[in-house]
Order: C-alpha cells, then structure tokens, then sequence
C-alpha cells in the first residue's frame, strides 16, 4: 500500500531544498524525491558570490548546508528515486510513481530543475567549471575573469544581457553569434550594439561564427572558431568560454499530467505557483518565467511550501485568482 504525504517534492536542488526546509517547519508529513543526489545543478559550480549571507562557498557546501537544515526539521529525502509518472486518482490524492515505488500525496510541489544547454562540442566538459575556464552563468562567474579576455556564445535574451555583465569585468569579450541577427528583444539588441560601438570599447561581435572546439592544457586556452559563411576557421586566444545557449528544462515526465510550454517548462500563476493541476505547485527553474538564479530559486522554494496552507485550508483557493486578497 503506498503511503501516504501531506506533500511530496519532486527534486531536491534548491527550490526543492528550500520547499521542503518550509514544509518540514510547517510539520507537514513532507517527502523529498531526488533521481541523483541533493544539490542539483549548482552542485557542479565551485564559487558562489551572489548567494545572499555567503560571501563566497561553492555549491556542494551551500546545499549540504540546506540539506541538513531541511533534514534538520523533520525534512525526510530520498536519494536514487527517479520519478516516472503522476497521476491526480481525487481531489485530494495524488500518485507519484517513481521504478519501484509509488507514494500518494496531497499536494505536490515540482522542482526538477533545468540543465544548460550545452554546444556538445570537445573540451567543452574538461573544462566545465569557472575555475578551469568554461561557465554557463555570467552572473555567477563574470568576477573571476577580471582583466581576463573571454569569448562567449548564443545570441538570445540570456548571452546579450550577461554578456554586458562580463564587459564590467572582463579586459575583452568577444560574443560569438551563429546566424547575423540576433533573437534577443529590440531594446536589449540596441543596448548591446551601442555598447560594441563605443569609443576602446572592450565588446566585440564576431556574427555567423561558432565554436568547433575549446582548446588548452590545464585550463582554457583558446576557442577554435569557424564562419559559417567563409569557411574560415582560426584559433581564437582567451582565458573563458561561457556558453549562453539556452535551457533544458527536466520535465519530460510531466508531459500530459501538467501544461507545458512548447520549450518544455512548467506554466503556473507566478503570485502562487499554482499550475493547471489542482494541489500541484512548481518552483525553481523548471517554471515559465524563471530567473534561474539560485536565490529565485530557492525564492520559489518557500513560496510555494508557503502556499501548501492555503490549499489545505481550502481547497476552492485554487481556482481564486492569482492576487485577488488571499
Ligand atoms: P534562447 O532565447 O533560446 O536563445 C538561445 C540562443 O543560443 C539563440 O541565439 C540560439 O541561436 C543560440 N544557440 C542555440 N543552440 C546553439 C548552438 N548549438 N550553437 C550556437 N548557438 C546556439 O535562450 P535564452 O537566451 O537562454 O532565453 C531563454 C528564455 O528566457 C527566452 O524565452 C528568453 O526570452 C527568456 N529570457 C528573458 C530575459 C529577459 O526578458 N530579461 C532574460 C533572459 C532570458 P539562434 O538564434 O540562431 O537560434
């Protein structure tokens, strides 16, 4: 017989972590699911310095931290369970079937997170940390390239907006873009071509170019490039690659049970994280409209544990709408 939860989380990264520290303190019967190991993705990065309260730790210590708060209070996680299919059976149960197991649940909050998009191109996982010179997040790694010259890579919202953060940073940057134009909006577009046009300045576009390989010994040493339209190829000296080219969302499983988005991601009301699915909530990058930053994340995280209340209590609240005085 499954056993039955106030609530289960689905991935234990830091929107999970987070969900599941509320829910615990809440004294909820609460289950984390976890496919691999607590953490997630930002378990692979090495130096963290936008983490509110943490002046500088890498992701593994940041969520082993957040795991013993969460396990701390209650919190119970299991590790190894991949989670294969829901199922709403009624109003106030749902099934989760992970290979072996099934659990019922109240409510559910999903946080499976996303994974970078990568270019799958060679040196690209020797050097997939900041340290030895490949970062998927401006954001996070741009202070470690200080005087440095790095060539980053996408054309779309995210490489325009956090390559203008590297240019703070960085002696040169060097976008590289597959196609001449742009996906970007307008605005950031024109942003971003005043900035490549000012008198020294340190922003340089290469268009209908791409990556063939990042080369170096220990660490980056440089990019080899191809135009796509000559043929050319060279090889581009730089200290960092960062790889702006998109998101996966990890939610695969979840199609037919919630709405998706064509790209993948979980659509919900962003004031409460409800999806279409009565008693199942989203937080974390996996959502529509994500920030995919760790402190949002974990932001969602609380969120929605936070909202568990008001569905219990009520369980009309669901079809209320999104800021309507609850
Ligand atoms: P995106 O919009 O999907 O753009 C990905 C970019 O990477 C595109 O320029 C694409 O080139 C390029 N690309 C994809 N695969 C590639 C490959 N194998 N080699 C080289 N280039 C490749 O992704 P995003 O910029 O991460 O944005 C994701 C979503 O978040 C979008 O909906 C975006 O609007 C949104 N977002 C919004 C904001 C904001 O509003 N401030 C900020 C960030 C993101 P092509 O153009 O040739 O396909």
């Amino acid at each position: 017989m499954a056993e039955r939860y106030d609530c289960i989380i689905i991935g234990a990264g830091p929107a999970g972590l987070a969900a599941g520290l509320y829910a615990a303190r809440d004294r909820f019967k609460m289950l984390l699911l976890e496919k691999f190991v607590p953490g997630g993705q930002i378990n692979s990065t090495d130096r963290i310095e936008n983490y509110p309260g943490f002046e500088r730790i890498s992701g593994y210590e940041l969520t082993e931290k957040m795991q013993k708060q969460t396990v701390a209070f209650g919190g119970a996680i299991k590790t190894g369970a991949e989670v294969t299919a829901l199922k709403k059976l009624s109003s106030s149960d749902i099934e989760i079937s992970c290979d072996k197991d099934k659990y019922l649940a109240r409510a559910v909050i999903l946080a499976p997170g996303s994974d970078y998009r990568k270019l799958g191109i060679p040196g690209e996982d020797k050097f997939r940390n900041a340290g030895t010179g490949v970062s998927y997040c401006g954001t996070c790694d741009a202070p470690f390239f200080k005087g440095k010259s790095v060539v980053a890579i996408g054309g779309g919202n995210t490489a325009l907006e956090e390559t203008l953060h590297l240019c703070k940073f960085a002696a040169k940057v060097t976008l590289l873009h597959r196609r001449d134009e742009f996906r970007a909006t307008k605005v950031l577009q024109e942003e971003f071509v005043a900035k490549s046009k000012e008198p020294n300045t340190n922003l340089l576009v290469k268009y209908s170019t791409v990556a063939t390989a990042i080369e170096g010994k220990d660490r980056v040493e440089s990019v080899r490039l191809k135009n796509v339209k000559t043929n050319n190829e060279e090889s581009y000296p730089c200290d960092g690659v960062f790889i702006f080219v998109g998101m996966i969302p990890s939610t695969g499983f979840l199609k037919g049970f919630v709405e998706l988005t064509d790209d993948g991601f979980i659509k919900c009301d962003f004031a409460h994280l409800r999806t279409n699915v009565p008693g199942v909530f989203v937080a974390g990058d996996c959502r529509v409209g994500a920030a995919m930053q760790l402190a949002t994340a974990t932001g969602d995280g609380a969120n929605a544990a936070m909202m568990l209340k008001n569905y219990f209590r009520d369980s009309s609240w669901w079809n209320q709408p999104a800021g309507g005085g609850l």
